[in-house]
C-alpha cells in the first residue's frame, strides 16, 4: 500500500481532483464494504452534486466474524487516513469524519495518532464513535446516528451522493477502501495487476484470523494456507460470512473474488469468511443464519420484520424435522415477497440466502424431513452467527492477539 505522490494539494505535483478520479477509475479498487462497487464511481457521483461535501470514512464493521476492518484501522491507520485526506480532496470536502463502534479502542487509538501526525492542510477531521449494533454500519444508517437519531437505515434513493449527512453530498467509504486508496491512485496499473484483499476466516480451521491474499486466490488455498485447513474436512463454506449461501465442498476451489463467486450463486460481502466442517448439521447451520437476519433488522420495514421471523421459523423447523412440504412453499413465498422490499439490503439478502441455502441443502432437507430430524444424529449442531457462539468468541480471541 505505498505510494509515491505528494500528498498536499498544495504541491504542484498533486494530482488534480479529477486526475484522482479518473486514476482510481483505471485503478478498478472496488469498496470493501461488502457492495465491491467502483470507488472511482462513487467519487464522481458525489463531485457532479452542487453543496458542501463532507467524507465519511465507515469504519462501523459488525458481520459476525469479521475484524479486518479493525485489523486496517489498528496496523495500517497511516492509510487510511492518506486515503481519506485523497478522497476529499477529489471530491471537494473540508470536513471529514472516522466512524467506528463504540468498543473499537485499539483501532480509535491508532487512527488518533496516525490524525495527529499528519498534515492535514486544513482538512477537519473528527473521530466518531456509534453502538456495536450490527446494522449501524450500513452506511445511511451511520449518517442516521451522525445526526443524532437511531441506527434506522433511510429508503434509497436519494443517495448518500446526493443527500447525505445534513442533506449535504456525502461520502460513505469503507476504511479498508480508503486505505487501498494511496497505491491505487499512485499507479493504477499496478494496482490493478496485483490487487489484494483482507479476509476473516473463522469456523472450523485450525487458525482464524484475518489475512491479506491476492484477490482471486482459490478459497481452498485460503482454507489449508492461512487457515490452517480444517480438522474434520470442509462441510460449507460462506465466503463472505451471512451475506449469500454457502458453497459445498466440490465447490470451494473457486476463487475468491466477487464476480467468480457470484457467477457461484454467492457472494464475497465482507470477505469473512466461515468454514463449516463436515460434522457439521448443515440445516443447524442454515438456521443461524436466519436466526442472524431475524435478529438484526431494525424494524422498520414489515416485510423485512415479519419476514425474517418467518424464514427462521421455517428453518428451525426444517432443522429439528418438525417441518411439512407446505413449509418449503412458505419459505419461496415469504423469500419472494421479501425480495422486493426493504430499505436496505437486509430484507433482499435475508431472502437470498433462504432460497440458496433451501436449494444448496435439498438433500438435507429431504433427510430430515423424512427421519423427522437429523438422519446422523452425531452431528455436532453449532450456532456460529449467535452473538455467543463459540465459533465467535475463537475469532475474537484471534482479534485480540493480531489487534496488539
Ligand atoms: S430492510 Fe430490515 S434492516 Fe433494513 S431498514 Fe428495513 S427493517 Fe431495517
Amino acid at each position: 500500500m505505498e505510494a509515491s505522490i505528494p500528498l498536499s494539494p498544495t504541491d504542484p505535483a498533486h494530482p488534480s481532483p479529477d486526475q484522482l478520479v479518473d486514476r482510481l477509475l483505471a485503478s478498478g479498487l472496488r469498496g470493501r464494504g461488502g457492495g465491491w462497487f467502483p470507488a472511482g464511481l462513487k467519487w464522481k457521483a458525489v463531485r457532479a452534486e452542487e453543496g458542501e461535501p463532507v467524507v465519511i470514512a465507515n469504519g462501523a464493521e459488525g458481520e459476525p466474524g469479521s475484524f479486518k476492518d479493525r485489523y486496517v484501522m489498528a496496523k495500517r491507520a497511516d492509510d487510511v487516513v492518506r486515503g481519506l485526506r485523497l478522497a476529499a480532496h477529489a471530491v471537494g470536502a473540508r470536513e471529514a469524519i472516522v466512524f467506528l463502534k463504540g468498543s473499537y479502542n485499539r483501532p480509535a487509538d491508532a487512527l488518533e495518532a496516525a490524525l495527529a501526525s499528519a498534515g492535514l492542510d486544513g482538512l477537519a477531521v473528527s473521530l466518531r464513535r456509534g453502538d456495536d449494533s450490527y446494522i449501524a454500519g450500513e452506511e445511511t444508517a451511520v449518517l442516521e446516528v451522525l445526526e443524532g437519531r437511531r441506527a434506522w437505515p433511510r429508503p434509497k434513493p436519494p443517495r448518500p451522493s446526493a443527500v447525505g449527512l445534513e442533506g449535504r453530498p456525502t461520502l460513505v467509504q469503507n476504511v479498508e477502501t480508503l486505505a487501498r486508496v494511496p497505491a491505487a491512485v499512485d499507479d493504477p496499473e499496478a494496482y490493478r495487476a496485483t490487487e489484494t484483499t483482507f479476509v476473516t476466516i473463522w469456523g472450523d480451521v485450525r487458525r482464524p484470523g484475518v489475512c491479506e491474499v491476492p484477490l482471486g486466490t482459490p478459497i481452498r488455498d485460503l482454507i489449508e494456507k492461512q487457515g490452517g485447513g480444517t480438522p474434520d474436512g470442509v462441510g460449507l463454506v460462506f465466503p463472505g460470512g451471512p451475506a449469500g449461501p454457502p458453497l459445498g465442498p466440490d465447490e470451494i476451489d473457486t476463487p475468491l473474488d466477487p464476480d467468480a463467486l457470484r457467477a457461484a450463486g454467492t457472494t464475497l460481502g465482507a470477505a469473512t469468511l466461515l468454514v463449516v466442517g463436515s460434522s457439521a448439521c448443515p440445516l443447524a447451520v442454515a438456521a443461524s443464519v436466519a436466526g442472524f437476519y431475524e435478529r438484526e433488522n431494525c424494524g422498520q420495514c414489515p416485510p423485512c420484520a415479519v419476514g425474517t421471523a418467518s424464514l427462521a421459523r421455517i428453518l428451525r423447523s426444517l432443522e429439528s424435522g418438525g417441518a411439512r412440504p407446505r413449509d418449503l412453499r412458505d419459505l419461496g413465498d415469504v423469500a419472494g415477497f421479501m425480495s422486493g422490499h426493504g430499505y436496505c439490503a437486509h430484507c433482499r439478502a435475508a431472502a437470498d440466502v433462504a432460497t440458496g441455502l433451501a436449494r444448496r441443502l435439498a438433500d438435507a432437507v429431504e433427510a430430515h424431513m423424512t427421519s423427522g430430524g437429523c438422519p446422523e444424529p452425531g452431528r455436532r449442531h453449532p450456532d456460529p452467527f449467535a452473538p455467543a457462539s463459540t465459533e465467535r468468541a475463537v475469532v475474537e480471541a484471534a482479534a485480540t492477539e493480531q489487534l496488539r
